[in-house]
């Protein structure tokens, strides 16, 4: 860190104005008193005397703590008194002067040393024009201790006055005035102190000899003290740092906590600055706050600390501490007055064994002292708190992170995605929608099955990555669930944000590099906008959801929400009970739709299709109870309502010598099942139908899903040697190439290419390119959802072999089927039996 600004104060330069004055009237009082001093020897030893008594006076500085405030205690008015009683005046005025001058002369910087040896000079000549005024002592009797009571007392408030005065210039009127009321308890100590001298003078006076045993008596006094003070400084830290926690800990939550911690820490340790140092850890950017005296709202982020400083507590993780205190640091001093500080103590905060910052200290505010070892612990036992407080705040911050992002991905999840709809519903404006694009990735659920977890997550941590990359800088970008990220933003319409789904998910297409594999990714994309969609957030990406569901059949992949769709999701929830009930009750119909052959219009056979008339809700889609049957395990039962009715007319058609073939639907799922090989050599068997009569339809994308799983069910049915479709071809993502790959004898178009071939040049190109491609794979090609009759003569045209579709029946129940037979068709005989033409030639 090179050289922070810190904001400067005025200048120590000031102090000279008190000082001047003090000197002045010191001197002047010497001058005069020169001539009172008669005996030139006896004052001279005097002096001596007290000069030494004075110095052992000031070193036995005890500091101890009233309420908020430390004081220092003095025992100087105990020499104070003595030497104004038994000392010549100009004798007693240079004792005490030089007594102060010897006492500082080694810890203060100039300016500081000659103001308190200016004070010392004026304060003691003050006692001396008390006296001067006063009647004269003689003997030690009350007179005389009324006389020396006010003559100290004099000296010691000129004294307070003066160092009140001189911190109001070179700090603030307000710490003066400050200094000034911490003075107030001191004169009360002071009173005690010139009552024992007293007491001492009297002694001194009845036998010379008392001399001894007072100097004993002090000797144990200043013990006592000292060891009073230890207890006094150890109840002031418990004290302060009890308060200090319990402000951290209220202020935890408000994140107040770096204001109070530091205001607190400057003032307990009186310290100029306080500083909290964090480096960077993980995503939490560094700390650096200071509070400074007198600027007790603002908190700085900077710091006087030199980082050398700084690095060598992270270094130890020990304290260091640099000042006139501290021999072991006496290498960093220099640095300290090149940056014009006095002293600075520097702390670690622990967290176990790490050290996670630092807590300074810099330049002791008061006359007297610089930071001790005795401050270095304080500020070690504050910092053992704070280093708990920092961390709980950072593990509130974590939890708060935490609460509102997605671990895997960091992205924003799903509360946060809800908290900030919200806030951009209420900031639309009237020309706006706020969109949700919800992206379901594909094939998730196959990674995580084929691949193990960690290959999933790499491939969400790469989708992710993707959609940031590609989002708008004004979208949010989040995650909500397994494999569903949302991107909202605000767009200009329903019809912007289709069209930017679209593109978005064109642009998150193509191979993916999980590990040492490339998945081809794709997403399907459900859109709602508010206020189209819904007015509360928690509505809207429900409904994306929904949407997004509806898209992952579609071709396209992005569908926006319509009301269907949600009557149709209610709907399945509360339906499985009652296809339950359907199945075991034999409710559930198969309707029969003709395959018919291009070429030469014979009816090949039929599509086994389930139908389910629900007693309330009336028919419901094939789709809804399908699924409704795969989430609540009634698949299987399902398929084999379906296969039993089919192989059931099946047989009655072959042994009425007009045999038709059946197809019947199965589910990816399905397919997952190991035993479904067996039920159906088991079904063939009962109902002695030829395998080759069978056709299994396998949905394209439920297939590509989980193809390896799917493909040794596929080869044991087909060496049951029934037949395998892929239906809804051209839905999925698989390229054409697959189908050489895969045990499939019949490819279905899906009947969206079929239905918009008339009109649409691309679903044309798509169906001819299946056409031709399946031919050259040697496949059999279904188009479904024959509809009109250009459709067929296209289809015709380009080769397709067989077609199914309302244009030559919808989907019937057996009887209606057996009617439509006998009226649309007539038998003609072949070898293999008779076969049912198209009547009328379409
Ligand atoms: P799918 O296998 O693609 O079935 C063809 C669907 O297209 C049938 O709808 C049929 O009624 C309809 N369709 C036939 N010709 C035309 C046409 O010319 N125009 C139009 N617009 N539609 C036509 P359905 O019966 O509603 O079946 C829907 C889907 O439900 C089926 O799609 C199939 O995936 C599933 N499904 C039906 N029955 C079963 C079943 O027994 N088991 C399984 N697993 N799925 C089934
Ligand atoms: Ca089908
Ligand atoms: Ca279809």
């Amino acid at each position: 860190m090179s050289g922070p600004r810190v904001p400067s104060r005025r200048s120590s330069a000031y102090a000279w104005l008190v000082t001047a004055p003090l000197a002045l009237f010191g001197f002047t009082c010497f001058v005069i008193s020169l001539r009172a001093d008669e005996r030139w020897h006896q004052a001279w030893l005097g002096g001596v005397v007290l000069l030494i008594g004075a110095v052992l006076a000031n070193v036995t500085v005890t500091h101890i703590v009233i309420g908020r405030q430390s004081y220092n205690m003095v025992i100087t008015e105990i020499p104070l008194v003595l030497g104004l009683y038994f000392v010549p005046p100009a004798s007693f005025i240079a004792a005490m002067t030089a007594a102060a001058l010897v006492t500082n002369v080694r810890s203060m910087e100039s300016t500081k040393l000659w103001f308190n040896v200016a004070r010392q000079a004026a304060s003691s000549s003050a006692a001396l024009v008390v006296i001067a005024l006063l009647p004269d002592i003689t003997g030690p009797g009350p007179t005389t201790w009324v006389i020396l009571f006010f003559a100290v007392m004099t000296s010691v408030v000129v004294s307070h006055v003066a160092v009140a005065g001189v911190i109001a210039l070179v700090q603030s009127r307000h710490a003066g005035r400050q200094a000034l009321t911490a003075g107030m308890p001191t004169l009360a100590i002071a009173a005690i102190n010139i009552i024992i001298g007293l007491v001492f003078l009297i002694a001194i006076e009845a036998n010379r000899w008392a001399v001894v045993l007072l100097a004993a008596l002090v000797l144990a006094m200043i013990l006592v003290f000292r060891s009073f003070a230890g207890i006094f400084r150890q109840h002031r830290t418990l004290t302060e740092v009890y308060e200090l926690t319990v402000a951290l800990r209220d202020e935890t939550g408000t994140g107040g906590l770096p204001d109070v911690l530091l205001g607190r820490v400057r003032t307990l340790m009186r310290s100029e600055f306080a500083t909290l140092w964090l480096p960077v850890q993980g995503r939490h950017p560094e700390v650096l706050l200071t509070s400074r005296v007198d600027d007790n709202a603002a908190l700085f982020d900077i710091s006087p600390t030199p980082s050398v400083l700084r690095d060598r507590v992270m270094e130890t993780g020990r304290a260091v501490s640099v000042g006139s205190e501290f021999d072991e640091t006496a290498d960093l001093r220099d640095l300290l007055r090149a940056k014009r500080l006095r002293d600075i103590v520097a702390v670690p905060l622990r967290s176990g064994q790490i050290t996670i910052g630092t807590l300074e200290v810099v330049n002791r505010l008061g006359s007297y002292t610089t930071f001790r070892d005795a401050d270095v612990q304080v500020l070690e036992t504050i910092a053992a708190h704070v280093a708990g407080a920092v961390e709980n705040s950072r593990l509130v911050d974590r939890l708060r992170y935490d609460a509102y992002h997605d671990r895997l991905t960091a992205l924003p999840n799903r509360r946060r995605i809800i908290d900030a709809l919200a806030e951009s519903v209420t900031v639309r404006a009237e020309d706006e929608v706020v969109a949700i694009l919800l992206f379901d990735v594909d094939g998730q659920r196959n990674v995580n099955e084929s691949m193990g977890h960690a290959a999933g997550d790499k491939l969400l941590v790469e989708v992710a990555e993707r959609i940031r990359g590609i989002a708008d800088s004004g979208a949010l970008v989040g995650r909500i669930g397994g494999d569903e990220f949302v991107v909202t933003l605000r767009t200009a319409s329903i019809e912007a944000t289709i069209e930017l789904a679209t593109q978005m998910r064109e642009r998150l297409r193509g191979p993916m590099a999980v590990g040492t594999l490339t998945l081809d990714v794709d997403t399907a994309v459900g859109v709602s906008v508010y206020p189209d969609h819904g007015s509360d957030p928690e509505t809207l990406l429900q409904r994306a959801e929904l949407a997004a569901n509806a898209a992952k059949v579609l071709p396209y992949g992005v569908q926006p929400f319509h009301p269907a769709l949600e009557s149709r999701a209610v709907r399945r929830l509360g339906i499985a009970a009652d296809l339950r009930r359907a199945i075991d009750n034999d409710q559930l119909e198969v309707y029969f739709q003709p395959k018919v052959t291009l070429a030469d219009r014979h009816v090949l056979g039929v599509e086994c299709l389930a139908r389910w008339v629900h007693p309330a809700h009336g028919e419901v889609a094939p789709e809804d109870f399908v699924a409704v049957a795969e989430h609540t395990g009634q698949l299987a039962r399902l398929t084999e309502v379906v296969l039993t009715a089919g192989l059931r007319h099946c047989k009655a058609w072959a042994d009425a010598d007009r045999p038709l073939s059946i197809a019947v639907n199965l589910s990816a799922r399905t397919l997952l099942d190991s035993r479904f090989p067996d039920l159906v050599q088991e079904l063939l068997e009962e109902h002695r139908v030829e395998p080759g009569q069978v056709t299994f339809e396998i949905s394209e994308p439920g297939m590509l899903s989980d193809i390896e799983r799917v493909l040794p069910t596929l080869y044991r049915l087909r060496d049951l040697g029934v037949r395998l479709s892929v239906d809804d071809f051209g839905t999925g993502a698989s390229s054409l190439g697959y189908l050489r790959q895969w045990p499939v004898h019949e490819v279905k178009i899906d009947d969206t290419f079929v239905q918009g071939m008339a009109t649409d040049s691309g679903d044309l190109a798509i169906v001819r390119a299946i056409v031709s491609l399946a031919r050259e794979f040697g496949l059999t090609v279904v188009a479904e959802g024959v509809e009109s009759e250009l459709t067929l003569e296209l289809l015709e045209e380009m080769g397709c072999e067989i077609g199914q579709g309302y244009l030559f029946s919808r989907p019937l129940p057996f009887e209606r089927l057996e009617a439509w037979l006998s009226a649309q068709t007539e038998p003609e005989s072949t070898p293999t039996g008779e076969v049912r033409r198209l009547r009328a030639v379409i």
